[in-house]
């Protein structure tokens, strides 16, 4: 049974007589959904210091600690104050530092002038950014894929000692203007959340525009995002239960979602796919006429309690729910945490102490 479903069996089942037509017969659950290790890790270190400081120090973060709306939102009534310029910070604050990373540049600097920082980022966006300074180190020449405006590829491309060493390319970029060096071996990266189908279709179309260079498979996507693409794709694959309409849970602002609804788009057209954070974000008239089946999933920052309030929406207005199983149900998913950053939060709490808040 899916994580998800065991949360079900208990709870008590009220229906509601909605006020719309609803035709929804049928919700399918994907099998990998929701919160990941690296968010796990982001959320506890965050909670952890806003309830040690008990609103009496404010707490700082340079974006939000996880790319979920209504996470920061509580995160921010309980003092968590978002400040993303260093400027600002003055020293001896506590400034966390998001789970898909900051710049080593600014956590030197940061360090520097003496800000308390504590840095979630996720071992898997670490990883990357590992690799990148490594091929740089053997004269290799890094070609990175990352969104704009997303803090992962400053993070990545902000470890290099010297940015002629890497080729950025982001959405919009035309693939016939890159011009990579033949006289380098190439290495290809990319950010931990993209689209892993869409990379090796950018990847070929680059590989044929340059032919005489050797340009090897990418690397970089984390095994949440795989799994969760893989699961949506798998809702999709079944013939004998065509999807009418996709709903995601989760927030504008997290690209792992934003590729789930993409996915969802790409099998349904842009008005058949939709992101939300929370039931009242629901529209009834999409479920009003001709919408059997609805494919539901939810992104990596998303709180298994919100995926489940849209289900009860479902539910209540009389959808039956299917759960699929996901790779990660085995049980040896349930060892997967990532390390704590231990010096920082016990240098963070020192000086809450000395503040005497705790
Ligand atoms: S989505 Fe992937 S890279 Fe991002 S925090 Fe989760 S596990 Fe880490």
């Amino acid at each position: 049974m899916s994580r998800l479903a065991e949360r079900f069996i208990d709870r008590p089942f009220i229906p509601e007589v909605s006020r719309y037509p609803f035709s929804v017969q049928e919700t399918v659950v994907a099998g990998d959904l929701g919160q990941c290790g690296g968010v796990r890790m982001a959320l506890k270190v965050t909670k952890d210091l806003l309830e040690y400081a008990d609103g009496k120090i404010p707490i700082y973060a340079n974006n939000a600690p996880v790319h979920n709306k209504l996470i920061t939102e509580a995160f921010q009534a309980k003092g968590l104050v978002i400040e993303p310029e260093i400027d600002k910070i003055l020293p001896n604050s506590i400034w966390i530092l998001s789970a898909h990373g900051t710049s080593p540049e600014i956590v030197t600097k940061a360090k520097g002038k003496g800000i308390l920082v504590v840095n979630v980022e996720c071992p898997l966006v670490t990883r990357v950014r590992k690799e990148a300074a490594r091929a740089e180190e053997k004269g290799e020449h890094v070609v990175y894929r990352g969104a704009k405006n997303h803090p992962e590829p400053s993070a990545i491309l902000g470890g290099l000692k010297n940015p002629q060493s890497a080729t950025f390319i982001i959405d919009e970029t035309d693939f016939s203007t890159v011009r990579l060096p033949s006289e380098r071996p190439i290495r290809v990266l990319n950010q931990t959340t993209l689209s892993t189908r869409g990379i090796k279709i950018e990847i070929d179309k680059l590989r044929d525009l340059n032919p005489g260079i050797k340009i090897p498979d990418p690397m970089g996507i984390c095994y949440a995002t795989d799994n969760r693409q893989d699961s949506l794709y798998g809702i999709f694959s079944n013939p004998q239960k065509p999807i009418d309409f996709l709903v995601v849970v989760g927030s504008k602002n997290s690209h792992n979602s934003q590729e789930l609804k993409n996915i969802g788009v790409g099998f349904l057209g842009k008005d058949k796919a939709v992101l939300v954070d929370s039931p009242d974000e629901i529209n009834p008239v999409w479920f009003s006429e001709n919408i059997k089946r609805v494919g539901l999933t939810s992104g990596a920052s998303v709180l298994d309690e919100y995926t489940i309030e849209i289900l009860e929406w479902f539910r209540k207005r009389g959808s039956n729910l299917t759960f699929l199983i996901g790779k990660e149900d085995d049980p040896r998913f349930d060892d997967l945490t990532f390390p704590l950053p231990q010096n920082d939060i016990a240098n963070a709490k020192a000086y809450l102490d000395k503040q005497n808040v705790a």
